[in-house]
């Protein structure tokens, strides 16, 4: 049978993804310090995948104008670079790479 993840049950764990990502660079620099060839590709895949989980701001541009002011109307993942209209495809997770983004400093 299946098991889903319960995010309940991980917040409980009291453990942040900021926390989570210092703890998983701890581990890597202690393997490395060992050799040149001690490294945990676990802990690599880990740390990427939780550090797209830490918010980005986005880049967002524009080519057009509205009385005079410049209108923004695309954006790009911080992360991959993937373009997007601004309107409509503001997304909270990039569905290119699953970068999580910010638009509190975007929309305001
Ligand atoms: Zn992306």
């Amino acid at each position: 049978m299946k098991e889903y993840v319960n995010t309940e049950k991980l917040v409980a764990m009291e453990i942040t993804v900021e926390e989570a990502i210092a703890e998983l660079e701890k581990r890597k620099e202690f393997l490395t310090a060992q050799c040149d060839d001690c490294w945990d590709p676990a802990i690599e895949l880990a740390l990427q995948a939780l550090k797209k989980q830490v918010p980005m701001t986005p880049d967002v541009w524009g080519d057009g104008y509205a009385d005079g002011q410049p209108v923004y109307d695309s954006w790009a993942c911080p992360y991959c670079g993937w373009t997007y209209e601004l309107d409509g495809e503001d997304y909270e997770y990039c569905p290119h790479c699953g970068q999580r983004i910010r638009w509190t400093e975007v929309k305001q």
